[in-house]
């Protein structure tokens, strides 16, 4: 017998043995249940295809599937599946039945056909960064894009980018030309979930959201068919904010670009030992002197512990204008560092780049806000469990400038342009040990937010304890996004825990 035929075989033996597909029926290692999980949908009531009538007609599909040159299957009991399985937060491992490596748009295709015939739930990873795991599941199937880097230049001006690519790989194609797209600061992240979601970063007062850049998508929908989408069609729109796992896998995406800055300058502050009183009136100080920031400025209050960092960041070096928040910050902090102007944008931002191994955190939004009276009757009992907790971090960045252009609005699904600030919440830890009494701290503060009526979320920050997720991430646009769902994967084929519901 031949090594092929052998493999039918045991493929054949699998499926009158009763095994779905040829795959052993897998058990998660080590199963996340958080509170408010959601089961995966039944597909009963999807068109999802039936199984082919014999087993002879199953073996010649899967080998079919098996043989294209456009996808590569991997299986747990595959040496790659391990790497390939990991994402980038630690304490929400999953284990797919299935992941899909694939080299094209058409492996996307067949990947997405093949997980519908065989009712595998499927969610997309890009740069796997995802806050709570949305890019993998168990027991499904996983689409993996992360040998889509290709990077084409349509004109000067224009680009197009595989979504495979992490931002560090985008600044290294795009900052030796003088241009940039205005995104996330950390090197490891992907463009798919960063740009699908929204996507702001130290350059989006001054140019908007990373979706606001873009231009066209190709995605393939729920069936497997392949949708270009340009200009103000509903699945741009869609995909402006609304876009993550939630209608189809978009294989590449094409940005504008911009002129990179010519400068870089940061200037930074610290504070240490403070108290409750304290972290709060800098907090306050922090938001008044940051409401007239020119475009060109980002802005940042982190405290971790009672340490607080303030950053502000300048690409236009508008010294004269930034002068009072800087005078204010010199006044009433420790340390101060006012920055040199820089004229090495690479160099500079490396800086941002952050951690790029896989590590055990729980991070998530912990408010959109107005201004300082959102959280003013709250702030004291978060910044107390914030001191209380080694390893949680509360941080506000500044949004606004052109974020907030109505020019944008109209043509994304991204709904809090009208909140000028993004807060995190941020909780580390070295070993899965420690996570549970920082988790809940976390939680903690979570839950004084949302009693104080903090109900505005960014998609890119999810939090899978949010109870109204739906109204959270989309505002009034969830109701017509879940249209768009209906319209292009009516069956719930592409799923994690948040989708949206057609
Ligand atoms: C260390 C770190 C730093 C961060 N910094 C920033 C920042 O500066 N600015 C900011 O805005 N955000 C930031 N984020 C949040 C980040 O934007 C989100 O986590 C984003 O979704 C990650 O995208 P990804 O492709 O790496 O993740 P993935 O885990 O691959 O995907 C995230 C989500 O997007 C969906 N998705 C991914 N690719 C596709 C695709 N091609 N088609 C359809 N759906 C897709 C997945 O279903 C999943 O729901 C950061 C996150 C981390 C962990």
């Amino acid at each position: 017998m031949t090594q092929e035929q052998k493999r039918r075989a045991f493929i054949k033996a699998m499926l009158l043995a009763g095994a779905s597909l040829y795959l052993p029926a897998c058990k998660p290692k080590t199963p996340s249940t958080p509170p408010n999980t959601q089961t995966p949908p039944t597909t009963s009531n999807s068109p999802i295809e039936e199984k082919p009538d014999t087993i002879e007609e199953e073996v010649e599909q899967i080998d079919e599937m098996f043989e294209s040159e456009n996808v590569v299957f991997f299986r747990m009991e595959d040496a790659e599946y391990s790497d390939l399985s990991v994402g980038f937060n630690l304490r929400v491992p999953k284990q797919p039945k299935i992941i899909a490596l694939c080299k094209n748009e058409e492996g996307i295709a067949e990947s997405v056909k093949y997980a519908k015939q065989f009712k595998l739930q499927v969610c997309v990873k890009s740069g796997g960064h995802s806050f709570e795991g949305f890019s993998s599941n168990d027991g499904g199937m996983c689409i993996n894009l992360s040998l889509l880097k290709e990077v084409e230049w349509l004109d000067d001006n224009t680009i197009k980018l595989g979504c495979g690519l992490t931002l560090k790989e985008i600044y290294d194609a795009l900052l030796p030309k003088g241009k940039i797209i205005p995104a996330g600061s950390c090197a490891g992240v992907g463009i798919g979930g960063l740009a699908l979601g929204g996507g702001y970063g130290l350059f989006g007062r001054k140019f908007g959201l990373t979706c606001d850049s873009m231009k066209a998508l190709t995605l393939i929908d729920g069936n497997g068919k392949i949708h270009e989408a340009q200009n103000d069609d509903e699945l741009l729109w869609a995909c402006r904010g609304g876009g993550n796992g939630n209608f189809g896998v978009v294989a590449n995406m094409t940005f504008k670009v911009h002129e990179a800055p010519k400068t870089f300058t940061r200037h930074l502050f610290k504070a240490y030992k403070l108290d409750v009183g304290r972290a709060k009136s800098l907090l306050q100080k922090w938001f008044d002197m940051t409401e007239n920031l020119p475009n060109s400025c980002f802005g940042a209050y982190v405290l971790n512990g009672k340490t607080l960092t303030v950053l502000i960041t300048d690409a236009e070096n508008r010294i004269a204008d930034i002068k009072p928040f800087l005078d204010t910050f010199s006044a009433s902090m420790d340390k101060t560092t006012i920055g040199e102007v820089e004229t090495d944008l690479p160099k500079s931002l490396k800086r941002y780049y952050g951690i790029q191994t896989p590590l055990y955190f729980k991070n998530a939004c912990a408010g959109l806000y107005k201004g300082f009276t959102d959280i003013e009757g709250c702030i004291e009992a978060v910044i107390q469990k914030v001191h209380e907790n080694r390893g949680l971090i509360y941080q506000v960045n500044t949004l606004g400038g052109e974020i907030a252009s109505p020019s944008f609005e109209a043509v994304s699904a991204y709904p809090h342009r009208a909140y000028p600030y993004l807060s995190e919440l941020q909780a580390y830890y070295e070993k899965e040990s420690q996570g549970e009494k920082l988790v809940n701290a976390f939680q903690d503060i979570q839950t004084i937010f949302t009693n104080h009526g903090i109900t505005a979320h960014y998609r890119n920050y999810p939090d899978i304890n949010f109870k109204n997720w739906e109204t959270a991430y989309y505002g009034e646009n969830y109701a017509r996004l879940q249209k768009v769902k209906r319209k292009y994967d009516a069956g719930n084929v592409i799923w994690h825990e948040q989708s949206v519901k057609g």
